[in-house]
């Protein structure tokens, strides 16, 4: 098996409709490492029948219960993940560090992905066009934006010096180009190298386009 890179266990922030699935999983691609996105594992659960009665909550942008989601996606983490929506409250952030740390896989890096919230809309109003989600309406937007806007203050305290933030406002590739540049200057050098860029170098892997 081919050998993680040094950074390899990423939370990944922002607000809805900011990119951070998409530039979750190239990243994930990049780091060869998995994507896990709560939102879809959520989509999926409604879809297989809905055993937790999720469909209601997630139409109107409403956080699922921390106890469940915790349930949901805990059982599929291994060393190395790119965790897409999660943590998204402070407990969760909590109970995320308490599974991880017995296990030697803390969180290396949480990536907020920082876009206006004017941009967000004009996204969110495209991606209605192809997508037919059902939250994605101006109210249940707006909503899910609010709560977001409530819990990251407390998430970005959480991670402190883990915390980077990248700006989205630019395009697919930009903003990607950003995000690993970011990464690879927060990446240690191997000992007896001096250069940052003596580290992992995520470009050595990573599509550029
Ligand atoms: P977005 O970040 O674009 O709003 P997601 O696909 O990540 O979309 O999430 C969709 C919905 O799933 C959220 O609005 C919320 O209802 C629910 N959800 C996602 N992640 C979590 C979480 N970690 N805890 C509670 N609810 C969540």
């Amino acid at each position: 098996m081919e050998p993680l890179p040094p950074i390899h266990r990423i939370v990944m922030l922002g607000p809805p409709a900011s990119g951070k699935g998409t530039q979750g999983i190239r990243l994930a691609a990049a780091l060869a490492v998995p994507h896990l996105s709560a939102g879809q594992l959520l989509r999926r659960s409604v879809m297989d029948g809905d055993p937790h009665g999720l469909a209601r909550s997630l139409s109107e942008g409403e956080l699922v219960p921390d106890e469940l989601m915790y349930a949901l996606i805990v059982p599929a983490l291994h060393d190395g993940f790119i965790l897409d929506g999660f943590p998204r409250t402070a407990t969760q952030a909590r109970w995320l560090d308490e599974f991880l740390e017995p296990r030697g896989w803390q969180v290396q890096a949480a990536v907020e992905i920082a876009v206006d919230p004017g941009t967000l809309a004009a996204r969110m109003v495209l991606r209605s066009t192809y997508q037919h989600r059902a939250d994605d309406t101006p109210e249940v937007f707006l909503h899910r934006l609010q709560e977001y806007e409530r819990e990251a203050p407390m998430l970005r305290a959480h991670y402190g010096r883990l915390l980077i933030t990248v700006d989205g406002q630019d395009s697919e590739d930009e903003v990607f180009q950003r995000l690993r540049g970011a990464i690879r200057t927060r990446t240690p050098a191997p000992a007896g190298r001096s250069s940052a860029r003596a580290g992992f170098d995520v470009e050595s892997v990573a599509p550029s386009t």
